[in-house]
């Protein structure tokens, strides 16, 4: 095991030598660590996907650009980059926390038990899939192993800044009408870090990218509602939310 240099000749050296010696060394310790703290920040202040970026880029240019995206450590561990799925012309963009386990394998947003309950909740909002660009905002599944398992976590703040570049490249060509975010992770991410979709959930907002922005809950969030009570009425919450975002596109004359 290391303890560090030991002070030299202790026995025989003067007591102010030997503090002279500690001070020295706590010093040096104090600045070797400032060092490291401040190469840390540097590394996570450069997290971001901007520069994988390619200008001007199209959707499909976009998607091939996301496979070698590097912006944060997402990557590192993730079977495949999930960027978002719709026509360029799409009216409605849903934007989603990260991708699941489902999504990772197949590289596709909302494909697993949440994308099918979305698909349900779609349909009854009268919302028609080729009205619908749907992404995440974070394109990498982030998970923690236990034995065979992947659990799936939350994606942090860093991550997320890290990833906005993506959904703001999205949004430049898509430039949907109306915006629903899917749980607090989107809307976090699209209308600032103090909205709570609980306070909130189905107000239609201003956001960055879009004038009528609506937040609501994540399909996920619906599937692990602890009681069937629960399930059901926060089911019925998301069709509103979607029927929300369908009106507002009739009473534009957009559907
Ligand atoms: S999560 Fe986003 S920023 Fe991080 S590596 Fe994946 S695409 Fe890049």
């Amino acid at each position: 095991m290391c303890h560090g240099p030991r002070p030299p000749d202790l026995p025989r050296r003067k007591a102010f030598e030997t503090s002279d010696w500690h001070a020295s060394r706590t010093n040096s310790s104090r600045r070797a660590s400032c060092a490291e703290e401040a190469i840390a920040r540097k590394a996570v202040e450069r997290e971001s996907a901007r520069e994988y970026i390619p200008p001007n880029a199209n959707l499909a240019e976009l998607r091939v650009a996301a496979e070698s995206c590097h912006g944060c450590p997402l990557y590192r561990d993730a079977t495949q980059v999930v960027f978002g799925e719709g026509s360029a012309r799409a009216l409605i963009m849903l934007v989603g926390e990260a991708p699941g386990n489902d999504e990772d394998l197949e590289g596709r947003p909302f494909v697993g038990p949440a994308g099918r309950l979305l698909d349900r909740a779609l349909e009854e909002a009268g919302v028609e899939r080729r009205q619908v660009f749907v992404t995440n905002a974070v394109k990498h599944f982030k998970f923690e192993q236990r034995g065979k398992v992947r659990i799936h976590k939350k994606p942090n703040g860093r991550e997320i800044t890290a990833c906005k570049p993506w959904v703001e490249e999205e949004f430049r060509v898509v430039r949907p009408q109306v915006v629903v975010c899917l749980g607090a992770t989107a809307a976090q991410s699209l209308l600032g870090r103090d909205f709570r979709v609980t306070q909130r959930r189905g107000e239609v907002v201003a956001s960055e990218f879009c004038p009528q922005t609506i937040a609501t809950y994540h399909p996920s969030a619906v599937l692990r509602a602890p009681t069937s009570d629960q399930r059901a009425s926060m089911r019925q919450a998301l069709v509103d939310d979607l029927t929300t975002a369908h009106r507002l596109l009739e009473d534009a004359g957009r559907t």
